[in-house]
């Protein structure tokens, strides 16, 4: 029986490159989408499902797109529930 030897390689698996911390449930794996030319972004995290599109300017990245939705969720506006119970 030739068993082959699986390598283990150590790296950090991540599927977007963008990817942020959650504070609701601490976990990372907050995205942004937004589409180009799309006047909103949304946000959602893979983890516990808080979800909420932002405003996306111009001069916008990632980071000030999660900035806003973080506000939105720790101040417990929810625009879109996603079928939390
Ligand atoms: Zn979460």
């Amino acid at each position: 029986m030739g068993r082959k030897r699986r390598k283990i390689i150590k790296k950090t698996a991540r599927p977007f490159p963008n990817v942020f911390s959650c504070p609701l449930c601490g976990a990372v794996a907050v995205t942004v989408v937004h589409e180009k030319g799309d006047q909103m972004a949304l946000v959602t995290c893979g983890n516990c499902r808080a979800s909420a599109e932002v405003p996306w300017y111009p001069a916008y990245s990632n980071v000030d797109a999660y900035t806003k939705w973080y506000d939105i969720v720790t101040r417990g506006e929810k625009p879109v529930e996603a079928g939390q119970s």
